[in-house]
């Protein structure tokens, strides 16, 4: 039997640690850090044209590496355009 817990690899900090199944890999040290710097980053996307944005652009503009920035892409929190793959884009 499958429990409500699984062992999880945040994908922010690359720690291992016990999260719900099938919820975000985020872990709980990191959930507020990543929630603040998405929310940056998805106002920043919605102020585009086409709603899609080189992840280097968006690091310049925020001032963060593009390493936090791809990182919520591991997050799963943003995905790369499905028009233009080079590009993040908050509506996959
Ligand atoms: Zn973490």
């Amino acid at each position: 039997m499958a429990g409500l817990l699984d062992l999880a690899q945040c994908g922010y900090c690359g720690k291992a640690f016990v999260g719900a199944a099938g919820g975000r890999a985020i872990c709980p040290d990191c959930e507020q850090e990543v929630r603040g710097l998405y929310d940056r980053v998805r106002l920043l996307i919605s102020d585009q044209p086409n709603r899609m944005m080189y992840a280097g652009n968006i690091a310049e503009r925020l001032g963060v590496s593009e390493k936090e920035v791809l990182k919520l892409v591991d997050c799963g929190l943003i995905s790369y355009s499905s028009g233009n793959s080079k590009k993040l884009s908050i509506d996959g």
